[in-house]
């Protein structure tokens, strides 16, 4: 047996876990990431309390089962459709955190703030159950997540206004504030797409990353979600405040996002983190590896950015520091077996598996001294596809 430390997945939208192998398939051929994003709304306009708990919970058990003990949860559906507030205005991130914990895995609630389409753009129909018009409104909202979740063993919380598109200057300003004065976790979304940079350059004349550290955000709590399309320039600000960039391969593929320059990223002394985002995949193995394989395909080289400790470096360590775990991976172990086929025969070591094994040769995880899965099988593994099943009858 080789045991890995605890693995993180720094970015999820668990709900997402529903257009698995929908969305892919239906977009053959005139697709492109917005009309993707039109299907997600669609599934996202019509998910119940249970139903959003019932999909969480089938992609953190997946996650778990494949050697994942921490998840970043990216969490923006607040509201009842139509927009109008839940009596319990946190009911759907309690909903969350309860999957993540019944799948027995640490999680961290990076509560999104998102209040417009863009700018000067008015809010879309399906946008509404994300948006909170007053940004002291959401605030709120992660005060009362700390207070009730504050001192829990394997929770976390963090703030994370969704992105320069979706939340104005003012508001981020008091995010950053907000953020700054409980040492929260802040994630954003940052230049996953060319033409949100387009969008900030005539808005505010500057760039994503400019304009984030213009305001201060950029520290060693800062979390740039992909970084697709940022500038040498721009990663050299993220790299010298010693934030991260949390890169997520099997969606910006399924996205066409295009990839992130990591060779650049590295040499600015960005610290990296990995997320499984959209769910399209769940394999943290693959998904660290793709980092180093995508550069590859991206410059035409084999330039060896991250060798095998770098990619368990952004899995574990850095992983887990990017969501306000930092240290914890040592709580958490991932047994692997030797002898599985997705290995056997390759060197073998703790490095060694972030370039040869894969999730399936996961046998045993432990988080927190408890055990959440045992022989490959995933804790309640009965009732979470019991669940999926009552989601997928709803949902179609
Ligand atoms: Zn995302």
């Amino acid at each position: 047996v080789i045991t890995l430390e605890g693995i993180a997945s720094a970015h999820s939208h668990a709900f997402q876990r529903a257009l698995r192998g929908r969305t892919q398939a239906r977009i053959a051929g005139t697709g492109s990431f917005w009309s993707w994003r039109g299907l997600m709304y669609e599934v996202a306009s019509t998910m119940a309390p249970d139903d959003l708990y019932d999909v969480s919970r089938l992609a953190f058990a997946e996650l778990a089962s494949l050697g994942v003990t921490a998840v970043g949860e990216f969490h923006y559906v607040h509201h009842q459709p139509g927009g109008a507030p839940y009596e319990e205005r946190t009911l759907l991130s309690e909903r969350v955190i309860a999957a993540a914990l019944d799948a027995g895995l640490r999680i961290t609630l990076l509560r999104v703030v998102y209040q417009r389409a863009g700018w000067g753009r008015p809010r879309e129909a399906a946008q509404e159950r994300f948006c909170d018009t007053d940004v002291e409104d959401a605030l709120g909202d992660v005060e009362s997540l700390l207070a009730r979740w504050g001192s829990h063993p394997r929770v976390r919380i963090g703030l994370a206004p969704h992105s320069v598109r979706a939340v104005p200057r003012e508001s981020l300003s008091a995010c950053i504030d907000f953020a700054r004065e409980r040492n929260l976790p802040f994630h954003m979304h940052v230049g996953e797409q060319a033409r949100e940079i387009r969008e900030c350059l005539a808005e505010h004349g500057k760039r994503p990353l400019e304009l984030l550290d213009e305001l201060g955000a950029l520290d060693p709590r800062f979390v740039a979600v992909h970084a697709t399309h940022s500038l040498p320039s721009e990663l050299a600000r993220l790299g010298a405040s010693r934030g991260f960039a949390c890169i997520c391969r099997s969606t910006e593929r399924d996205l066409a996002d295009g990839a992130p320059n990591l060779s650049q990223m590295v040499r600015s002394g960005v610290r990296l983190c990995l997320g499984a985002d959209s769910h399209a995949q769940s394999d943290p193995f693959e998904e660290a590896r793709a980092m180093e394989l995508d550069e590859r395909t991206r410059t035409g080289a084999r330039p060896a950015t991250l060798d095998a400790a770098g990619l368990m470096a952004a899995s574990s360590t850095d992983g887990y520091a990017s969501i306000g775990w930092a240290g914890a991976e040592k709580e958490d172990s991932v047994e692997l077996d030797e002898g599985d086929l997705s290995w056997a025969g390759a060197p073998q070591s703790s490095a060694d598996a972030f370039w040869s094994a894969s999730g399936r040769a996961v046998r045993r995880v432990r988080v927190a001294g408890a055990t959440i899965v045992e022989g490959g099988v995933p804790l309640g593994l009965s009732a979470t596809l019991e669940g999926m099943r009552r989601v997928t009858a709803r949902l179609g």
